[in-house]
């Protein structure tokens, strides 16, 4: 028994195939498939010389590099990046270097929407940069625009944050400052670097060169107004003697300067809504571009970090917070992280959920953050994946598979391993009886390379059941799974299974596999799983991208005419071996690892052996378990 365990853990997963193959063989595989790509190479570039690097999809660097180690690493384990790597090179060790002191950091999502894959990266920067030099980081409610804000996405975006494995310092909300920030606009309008204007949108677009910015940029007779007037007319703002829309309070900036972010930006905006948290205390409300420097000044914020679409506006943070001659955070941009083939706009995501294409905001087919926590990908995960793109000035645009290439390696080492039949097939092995009872009792390592996943026993029994796929009525060359006639080896069995016949029903539909013991033959090409008779029942769903193409935004008719209709396929009748009770007892998975605030379901997750990782999903109840695919074991196996 002790061998087989030891013959087993030299088992490798045959990506291509799926299949379980001993060392040797695998690596005959793959000399005969690298020589067979040589030459396909080698006649392409033949061919097609010259044109070849044009050819080439433009992509981010990161992401070139990575296409290129392919299929040639992928045998060899991969050198650990720092986990630090971020904080140490690149664009955040510079932004330290500016400004070396202990770091003062802000996240400051609006709260009017789920955070996604994007927010993932805005907060291992902000919050992970600040940790890294001993710092804090304040979480900050963005909620200066009473129109956008719901109630149920505070908790949400604060529930998140705590999973990724961030604690806020405190947590804020810019409308704290409000009566801080009028103070501020009345502080400005004497020092006669704000007006009060009455122009209409027209009259603006004008004023800020026209159409393309092709006649030349004015400032309006308001500007012109004096103090006393500004002021007068500011506090006839705030007490509601104005409509919206009838006037405005904009900063004088610099219309001479070639930055359209420095063209007397709008301040403060009457707006007759309820805030949800200040009541109905203000009819007027602060701009973004008003707001946003101050409350970073107020929290007395060192390095307030955001993405480059604000580089622009660096210059109108600046001269706000100098104007105003209080404390100066320096704002630094970095580049954004988006994921092709998915959309995150609210709007559209609402679209998905409404029209019930998706299970919800949460479905594990989308990327915002609740959905990719239900789907099983583990925080540590999202945090390795932005630490290994690295943080610098330019944008990423990551592909799913790139993405899902990393949360592999992730749960690689640091998951549980069980056997799951998806599509039972019993197989009746006819001289079972000819076992030893120490060969009936299994124990079997949760892990084949680390002893300390610790192990399980289980009993095998005379009905093993295993997935349809894995036999065939008809045996074939090159096919090494079980047909008749055929020997395959049986994963943690102590010996391989022969079929000797089958039975079919009136559809044709395989309904039982007989099988002998093949103690004689020689050592099996391949090892399948099965789980033993009595094992859970349970649903397995796997996710497939939700649209077919990199862009589905820019499909013609729109997002809605690129789903594919395959992308959820489920399993009723799933098998899983008796293993699974404790790894869903232990679980978090990886263990020690705490997730922060509730440790869900999700945490119960493991590598079902040739078939993907798997995590168990919210819908699960105590009379029934439901399974997600996190990632499958090898990219692009579209279908198991
Ligand atoms: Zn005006």
């Amino acid at each position: 028994m002790a061998d087989a365990t030891a013959q087993l853990a030299k088992l490798q997963l045959d990506e291509e195939t799926g299949e379980m193959v001993s060392k040797n063989e695998l690596k005959k595989r793959m000399q005969k498939r690298a020589k067979k790509a040589a030459t396909a190479r080698a006649k392409e570039a033949k061919e097609s010389a010259p044109a070849s690097a044009s050819a080439q999809k433009p992509e981010s660097p990161a992401n070139a590099s990575s296409a290129q180690s392919g299929a040639a690493s992928k045998a060899e384990p991969e050198p650990q990046l720092d986990p630090d790597a971020m904080f140490k090179q690149g664009f955040l060790a510079s932004v330290y270097q500016e400004r070396p002191v202990v770091p003062i950091t802000r996240f400051p999502p609006e709260p009017n929407g789920y955070l996604h894959m994007g927010h993932a990266k805005a907060i291992a920067v902000n919050f992970g940069f600040a940790r890294h030099y001993g710092g804090k980081t304040y979480l900050r409610f963005d909620d200066t625009n009473p129109e956008a804000e719901e109630e149920q996405y505070f908790t949400a975006i604060e529930d998140i944050i705590r999973w990724l494995g961030f604690t806020p310092y405190a947590v804020t909300y810019s409308s704290d400052n409000f009566q801080k920030l009028y103070d501020l606009a009345e502080k400005l309008i004497g020092l006669g670097k704000a007006y009060v204007c009455h122009c209409n949108d027209t009259e603006i677009k004008l004023q800020r060169g026209g159409e393309r910015g092709s006649s030349p940029r004015y400032r309006c007779e308001h500007a012109n107004q004096d103090v006393e007037t500004n002021l007068q007319k500011f506090r006839d703002m705030r007490d509601g003697k104005y409509e919206p829309q009838k006037a405005f309070l904009r900063m004088k900036q610099d219309i001479e300067n070639p930055n359209p972010q420095m063209w007397d930006l709008a301040a403060y905006r009457v707006l007759k809504k309820a805030h949800h948290r200040t009541k109905d205390q203000w009819k007027i409300y602060p701009t973004y571009d008003f707001a946003h420097c101050i409350c970073d000044s107020i929290e007395s914020i060192t390095h307030s970090l955001c993405t480059t679409e604000f580089v622009m506006s660096r210059e109108s943070y600046e001269w706000l917070n100098s104007a105003l001659g209080i404390y100066e955070p320096m704002q630094r941009e970095y580049g954004r992280l988006s994921v092709t083939g998915t959309i995150m706009s609210k709007r559209s995501l609402k679209k998905l959920v409404d029209g019930n294409y998706v299970r919800g905001w949460d479905d594990p087919r989308l990327y915002t953050l609740i959905a990719l926590r239900r789907r099983g990908i583990p925080p540590g995960a999202i945090l390795s994946f932005v630490n290994e793109l690295g943080v610098t000035t330019t944008g990423a645009i990551i592909q799913i598979k790139r993405f899902e290439q990393s949360v592999r390696r992730y749960l690689e080492t640091t998951v549980p391993r069980l056997m799951l039949v998806l599509d039972p097939l019993p197989v009746v092995i006819e001289d079972f009886e000819s076992l030893d009872p120490s060969q009936v009792e299994l124990t079997v390592p949760f892990s084949p390379k680390n002893p300390d996943f610790g192990s399980h026993s289980f009993r095998m029994t005379k009905t093993v059941f295993i997935d349809r796929s894995d036999f065939r009525d008809t045996d074939s060359k090159g096919y090494f799974r079980l047909a008749p006639g055929k020997t395959v080896g049986l994963l943690q069995a102590p010996y391989p299974i022969k079929a000797t016949s089958f039975t079919k029903d009136a559809d044709g539909k395989i309904t039982e596999v007989r099988a002998v013991f093949d103690k004689e033959g020689k050592r099996p090409k391949t090892y399948i799983q099965w789980v033993p008779d009595g094992s859970r029942k349970l649903e397995v769903r796997i996710h497939d991208p939700l649209f077919k193409s990199e862009d589905p935004s820019s499909v013609e008719g729109g997002f809605l005419n690129d789903i594919n209709p395959d992308s959820e396929t489920v399993y009723t009748e799933a098998l899983i071996e008796p293993g699974f009770e404790e790894v869903r007892s232990r679980a978090p998975w990886p263990e020690g690892v705490e997730e922060k605030g509730k440790c869900g379901v999700e945490s119960v997750r493991f590598q079902a052996m040739r078939i993907a990782y798997f995590a168990v999903d919210s819908d699960t109840t105590d009379d029934k378990v439901v399974l997600n695919r996190i990632v499958p074991l090898k990219e692009d196996s579209g279908k198991v």
